[in-house]
């Protein structure tokens, strides 16, 4: 007989509670995930993001971003039990040795700045996610000063990170939150077609840069769709198992 819902997934639903925020629903392994559901969308997307940068920029942002993220899944395919911080702070350092361009070290500084906010817990839960989040964001906003506005990944990644906040906030669960984030970065990077870039290379074509999307703004929503898939499908996994073994952590 299976369990029913509320027993065998103690933060299934929308209403949250002290169990919720105890639970440490992700780990490793759902780590691995979003980053392997980031480089094959990553492979997809070479040449629509290739094509965006085209418009805007030098026509490399796709190309950059997945040679990337090729290294990153061969450095953390040959890691041996890395916690969910050591996986992120590899694919961080990876991302500063192999991408160049602007884009290296801000993804690099982000995956960094998120893999030290986790610290060495093997397994999380919203709230830790949210800070790593948000030291992602300031760790892009401290190397490249740009803010909302500018025609960057900061007009993905900020409004992502308060639709993230707000869920929590208004007692929505990990998933639910998670689909906000790339709700909102998705909408986030299509807001960026009319702007003027005032930051990066696509600042020099001034008003010209309008009525282009921002390719990194794009590839921020695309991990952040890659972020949703990870977290929905480690639900099913659980749900899966959730007769047979009970799912919160330490
Ligand atoms: P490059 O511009 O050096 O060729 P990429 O094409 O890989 O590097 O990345 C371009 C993207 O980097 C832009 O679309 C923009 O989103 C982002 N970017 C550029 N400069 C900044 C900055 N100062 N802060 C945040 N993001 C930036
Ligand atoms: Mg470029």
């Amino acid at each position: 007989m299976t369990a029913p819902v509320a027993a065998a997934v103690p933060w299934a639903g929308s209403c949250p509670g002290p169990r919720q925020e105890a639970a440490r629903i992700v780990d490793a392994a759902c780590v691995r995930r979003w980053l392997g559901e980031v480089a094959a969308r990553l492979e997809a997307e070479r040449d629509f993001l290739t094509q965006l940068d085209a418009a805007i920029g030098d026509a490399d942002h796709g190309i950059n971003m997945h040679r990337g993220f090729t290294a990153v899944m061969a450095r953390i395919a040959a890691a041996q039990h890395p916690a969910p911080g050591q996986l992120l702070k590899l694919a961080g350092r990876t991302f500063i040795s192999t991408v160049g361009g602007a884009a290296g070290p801000l993804y690099g500084t982000a995956f960094l700045q998120a893999g030290e906010a986790l610290g060495e817990h093997e397994r999380f839960g919203p709230r830790l996610l949210l800070d790593a989040l948000r030291a992602s964001l300031e760790g892009v906003q401290r190397v490249g000063a740009a803010s909302v506005g500018d025609k960057t990944m900061v007009d993905a990644l900020t409004p992502a990170l308060a639709a993230y906040h707000l869920e929590l906030r208004m007692g929505g669960s990990l998933e639910t939150a998670v689909s906000g984030a790339r709700e909102a970065a998705a909408e986030g990077s299509r807001a960026t077609i009319p702007l003027q870039a005032r930051k990066g290379r696509a600042s020099y074509l001034g008003p010209r840069s309008v009525g282009h999307q921002d390719p990194g703004a794009t590839s921020t929503a695309l991990m952040f769709a890659a972020l949703e898939q990870a977290v929905l499908a480690d639900r099913s996994r659980r749900f899966a198992a959730g007769a047979k073994r009970p799912v919160s952590g330490p």
